[in-house]
């Protein structure tokens, strides 16, 4: 008799990071069992930023739980921005809401 097919399991989501909201403090980028998962852009004492690379992201979520800033979430794959990555502009809610 055929063995039953293990049930399909859902893909994990993948973490954003919001830029205008991020300090670049790399508090994150300590944080990620993934070497370059978290990548930082910029690095001025004005402005520096991190973006995730979602296709290495294994959503641990790791990431949100150190970010002092709130400016990490966690998003379903089909509702993560297509824009380059480092370049999605937005707040915190903003795509949850407009689902
Ligand atoms: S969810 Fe985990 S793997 Fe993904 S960026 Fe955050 S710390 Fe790295
Ligand atoms: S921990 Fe938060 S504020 Fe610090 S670099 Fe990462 S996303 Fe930016």
């Amino acid at each position: 008799m055929a063995e039953a097919a293990a049930p399909a399991r859902k893909p994990k989501p993948w973490a954003l990071v919001y830029k205008d909201y991020c300090t670049g403090c790399e508090a994150c980028i300590q944080m990620c069992p993934i070497k370059d998962c978290i990548i930082k852009d910029g690095d001025s004492p004005e402005k520096s930023w991190v973006h995730v690379v979602p296709q290495k992201c294994i959503g641990c979520t790791l990431c949100v739980q150190i970010c002092p800033w709130d400016c990490i979430e966690m998003l379903p794959r089909e509702q993560y921005p297509s824009a380059t990555p480092g370049t999605f502009v937005g707040a915190p809610g903003d795509i949850m809401k407009a689902s």
